[in-house]
């Protein structure tokens, strides 16, 4: 019938997720509902520390900034890859040390530059520009911030053309033929450390040849850049690793990832005769397929389609919309019920995009159903909002079939936050 992970399961034709039934969970806490699996966390960070035992994962909080998989995550032993103060907020409340962290962005605040200054963060550089400003506000305040630059290695992976962003074209990084100048010229700045490299070519990457080819640009300009007198302390090679929505996909694993990068790595560390550290920042590998997203049926409709209308829709999970992505769904309350229908699954929200899954064959469905989303745990709340005056839903953890409130739900008067009417009004 239909292959589901290991840890996501079919008990008296109800979807179960760590051990826990996904209806009584929609019972319990109310729909839309994020439902996590706390050891499915951890598995997929295993999945890597033993792929590259060596190197240091800076799990990319951005993916899904939940303060309790950040937590989680850090009593595992990950470091954090952060995009903002925010982020970086986060990483540090949850426990993240802050040697591990690094401050990424091609678009930083002078504010953000003081804060990585001030708490000790280490610094992607994305522009020459930043280099100068950061140099200025480390000197002031008598300190000296590590630093690598994010270059732009040019390698084109075939993937959603918005989420790759190792183009020469793509806004993030220092092209290549500029990068040993800008190191020469930060290695003479005060107040700066020029002591790594870093890339990230892209995101939902599902072959391993593009990883290679960066992997040897930047082993090249690691040469050249050692060649010219940097101390390279670490090689940060960004993240991208893809996973299987579409369950005919095939997907590599860490492993892949480390078969593809670290004979580079190795050979041309060893040949220059360096021992920086390797670091990598996966963000969706690690909590993808963690986590579903529940949803009830609120109404089926036979028009142009056979439209199911959701209680969920781009305001929660906006991949499909946004980037034409595919997610696995099925009905949570009749799991293994044989496919009888062709349905296209529509949230609520005013817009024609706003579509989560197109023509899938599913069993008969009507209104008070229950469709599970599976695979929304990247990229899925971190990128949710209020849009139509819709309050943002709950998560939910859960571990062996007990389960905890991790963000409660949203409610009316969330949608009024910070806002205020001008007294002229009232
Ligand atoms: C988004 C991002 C990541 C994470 O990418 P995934 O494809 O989710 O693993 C890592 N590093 C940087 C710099 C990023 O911007």
């Amino acid at each position: 019938m239909f292959t589901i992970k290991d840890h996501i399961d079919v008990q008296d034709n109800h979807l179960t997720i760590g051990k826990a039934d996904t209806t009584e969970l929609a019972e319990k806490y109310g729909t839309p509902l994020y439902v996590t699996n706390e050891s499915r966390i951890i598995e997929n960070f295993s999945a890597y520390r033993k792929a590259f035992p060596d190197a240091e994962i800076y799990y990319a909080a951005k993916a899904n900034g939940s303060l309790t998989i950040l937590r989680l995550l850090a009593r595992a032993g990950a470091g954090a890859d952060v995009f903002s103060y925010g982020e970086l907020y986060l990483a540090l409340l949850a426990g993240i040390p802050r040697e591990k962290i690094l401050f990424n962005g091609n678009s930083k605040t002078d504010f953000e530059l003081q804060k990585a200054v001030e708490l000790g963060i280490k610094v992607s550089v994305d522009s020459r520009n930043e280099l100068h400003t950061l140099s200025e506000f480390a000197s002031d305040c008598g300190k000296t911030t590590q630093i690598a630059f994010r270059v732009n290695p040019d390698v084109s992976p075939k993937t959603h053309p918005k989420i790759a962003t190792g183009l020469c074209s793509s806004k993030f990084g220092i092209p290549s033929k500029e990068v040993v100048k800008i190191y020469q010229e930060a290695s003479e700045l005060p107040g700066i450390s020029p002591c790594g490299i870093h890339c990230h070519i892209g995101s939902q990457i599902l072959e391993t040849e593009p990883f290679t080819e960066a992997a040897q640009k930047m082993m090249d300009l690691v040469e050249k850049i050692v060649d010219i007198g940097i101390d390279l302390k670490f090689v940060d090679m960004g993240s991208g690793l893809g996973i299987p929505y579409n369950k005919a996909e095939e997907a590599p694993k860490p492993h892949d990832l480390a078969n593809a990068i670290l004979p580079v790595f190795r050979e041309k560390t060893q040949e220059i005769g360096i021992s920086p550290k390797l670091i990598l920042e996966p963000g969706r590998y690690i909590v993808a397929d963690t986590t579903i997203l529940l949803t009830r049926v609120n109404t089926v409709k036979k028009a142009a389609r056979n439209f199911v209308g959701v209680d969920a829709g781009f305001n929660l999970l906006i991949r499909p919309a946004m980037y034409e992505s595919y997610h696995y769904v099925l009905v949570a309350n009749k799991a293994r019920s044989a496919p009888d229908e062709t349905y296209t699954i529509a949230g609520p929200i005013c817009e024609t995009g706003d579509i989560l899954a197109e023509d899938r064959k599913l069993p008969g469905i009507v209104k008070g159903d229950l469709i599970a989303i599976l695979d929304a745990g990247a990229y899925g709340f971190s990128m949710a909002s209020q849009y139509n005056g819709r309050p943002r839903c709950a998560e939910i953890l859960v571990k062996d079939g007990d389960t905890e409130i991790i963000r409660s739900r949203e409610d009316i008067e969330d949608l009024i936050g910070k806002q205020r009417i001008p007294a002229r009004l009232l």
